[in-house]
């Protein structure tokens, strides 16, 4: 295995048949079912941290916490909280100040923001998650892995969205890949896919991975890809 100075980083997320992950108005759909928020549930249960982008926060306003009390429970008796550590990867501080992640659920919360966010809205967050400055312009997104992984972080989760997930795979940072692949056609050239940003421009650029599992659940697929 690849020995690098970051968590293992793996993406999470689903799919329309067409590829999207939401709609052209970028509100959270519900593309899978009951079996498949089970398996999102205990991947996050066995994660140390779940991140996800600012503009994830701005649309859908995820808790990111662990639903199953039993998952909780079994977390606690081994010694750690309840939630993994949840994660805004968010240059200028905007996630609000009452967002669900800062809200609900027990644990740390971490805002990432950059040497661009306004001091007097890092202060004000600062009363509910930890920040951490890294980069200048965006959030530097190697060395904020770094930082969580001396944190003690070995085990990464993300959560989307489709500008933050390209990021990570520009930067060679995501090790495997879940894409649950639903039943439904959303559509739209400006609906958000997997992996949205600039794209690679030539076939010799783009990032291939490697098929590990494919399993039917319910009316899709999911598919586990390893980054290569
Ligand atoms: P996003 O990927 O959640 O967040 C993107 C933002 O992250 C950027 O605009 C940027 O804002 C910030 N960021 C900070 N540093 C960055 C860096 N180095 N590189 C890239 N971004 C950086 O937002 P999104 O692309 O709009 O995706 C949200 C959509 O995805 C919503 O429609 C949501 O419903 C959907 N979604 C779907 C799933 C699924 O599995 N189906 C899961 C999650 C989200 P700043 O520059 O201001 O920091």
């Amino acid at each position: 295995m690849r020995k690098k100075p970051t968590p293992f980083i793996f993406i999470n997320s689903a799919m329309s048949a067409d590829g999207k992950i939401s709609t052209r108005k970028r509100k959270q759909v519900r593309i899978s079912g009951a079996l498949d928020f089970e398996r999102v549930d205990i991947l996050k249960a066995s994660s140390d941290a779940i991140m996800v982008g600012i503009g994830t926060i701005l649309s859908d306003n995820p808790s990111l916490t662990v639903k199953s009390d039993e998952r909780k429970k079994q977390r606690i008796e081994s010694g750690i909280d309840e939630n993994p550590v949840r994660i805004v990867v968010d240059s200028h501080a905007r996630t609000p100040l009452d967002a669900d992640i800062l809200k609900k659920g027990k644990g740390v919360r971490i805002i990432a923001v950059s040497d661009a966010a306004p001091a007097e809205r890092v202060a004000k967050l600062s009363k509910y998650a930890k920040i951490i400055t890294a980069g200048s312009g965006q959030v530097d997104l190697v060395k904020l892995m770094g930082i969580l992984k001396e944190m003690g972080i070995e085990r990464l989760m993300v959560e989307g969205g489709a500008t933050l997930n390209w990021a990570l795979i520009e930067a060679g940072l995501v090790d495997e890949i879940y894409t649950f692949i639903g039943n439904i056609i959303i559509g739209g050239t400006t609906a958000p896919t997997l992996a949205d940003g600039d794209g690679f421009g030539e076939r010799d650029e783009v990032c291939e991975l490697r098929l590990i599992d494919a399993e039917m659940i319910e009316e899709g697929v999911l598919l586990r890809w390893a980054v290569k």
